[in-house]
């Protein structure tokens, strides 16, 4: 069997790990799809929060109480940047995190491709599934505000660790999505699969610029393997993180009936065919998909796995 994920960082990388636990168990093979929609230069060097997080949860070297990051980290070349007034100084990186972006950023500048940077990491971290970014090409998720007087259009992540998405927010934008095409391999991986699962994963800034790519939602909705979400919001909340900030840009309301209405069926034009729901949304009902509720709380591998088994089930 031929399992594809679709994925953000953190949510997404938990999530995987009960995919990779369930695919041991019945000898399948995974290729995650990950966002790239967060990546950006800073200091000279490139970095991409979610394909980091993949990279370390699933190769055992995430901080597992910060939720990102290595474990055992230190902060000397930040304390330094900061004495020299560097800035910015709202982005987190450690000393063992920026030797991975060292390695990534001259790799890049000798021309290799991101997937194929992502595979040179991926030979240290032995994450266990193919890891594929959604494009090799710049697409990077920018949040037009209410700031300094006027509208201005922010990085992601200045939106989302500077200002704790708690500026007036009009909507996002996949800047360079027109023109980005599918890393090699992600058609092909999505085209081959016998279920497609989207992760628990912020819908609109993890798995909305993945859909961004052209080509990409279609080949998805389009295609042979059942689709599969799995709700990242419990009982009307995220279960971390600001999704619900998101969701209130697009006008969506925060909860599983929400996202999955976001979603839609493919019956209609949308990407599901299977919505799995914690069992506090057990009422929930998204027109043309298959709703089933079950525990969705990734406590640990075993519980993720068991997730995982329902969400492959439901096809
Ligand atoms: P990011 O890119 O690092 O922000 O991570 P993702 O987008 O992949 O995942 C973030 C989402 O994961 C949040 O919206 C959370 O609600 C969701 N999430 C985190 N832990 C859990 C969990 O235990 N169960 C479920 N269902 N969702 C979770
Ligand atoms: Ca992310």
């Amino acid at each position: 069997m031929r399992i594809v994920v679709l994925t953000g960082g953190i949510g997404g990388a938990r999530f995987l790990l009960g995919v990779r636990a369930y695919a041991r168990e019945v000898g399948a093979e995974v290729t995650a799809v990950v966002n790239v929609g967060d990546d950006l230069r800073l200091h000279g060097l490139r970095i991409c929060p979610d394909l980091d997080s993949v990279l370390y949860t699933l190769g055992g070297g995430a901080d597992p109480q910060r939720g990102w990051g290595r474990v055992d980290e230190s902060w000397t070349v930040k304390d330094e940047l900061a004495a020299y007034g560097a800035e910015p100084s709202w982005f987190g990186l450690g000393d063992r995190d920026i030797a991975t972006h060292l390695v990534r950023t001259t790799m890049l500048d000798a021309g290799y491709p991101l997937h194929q940077v992502t595979q040179a990491l991926a030979t240290r971290w032995q994450p266990g599934v193919r890891l594929l970014p959604a494009t090799d090409d710049r697409l990077e998720t920018h949040a037009v505000a209410d700031l300094d007087g006027g509208q201005r259009a922010i990085h992601f992540q200045e939106w989302w660790v500077r200002y704790r998405a708690q500026v007036p927010t009009h909507r996002f934008v996949f800047v360079g999505a027109e023109s980005a095409k599918p890393a090699p391999g992600v058609t092909e991986a999505i085209a081959g699969a016998d279920v497609l699962l989207v992760a628990p994963s912020n819908p609109v800034v993890s798995i909305a610029p993945i859909l961004a790519v052209p080509g990409l939602r279609e080949a998805v909705a389009d295609g042979p393997a059942p689709v599969v979400g799995v709700s990242p919001i419990i009982g009307g909340a995220p279960v971390r993180g600001m999704a619900d900030r998101c969701l209130a840009v697009v006008g969506v309301e925060c909860s599983a009936a929400g996202v999955g209405g976001l979603y839609g069926s493919r019956a209609s034009g949308g990407l599901l065919d299977g919505w799995l729901v914690a069992e506090e949304d057990a009422t929930t009902v998204v027109p043309d998909v298959t709703v089933r509720a079950v525990p969705l709380r990734m406590t640990d591998e075993a519980a993720t796995a068991a997730m995982v088994r329902a969400a492959v089930e439901l096809t």
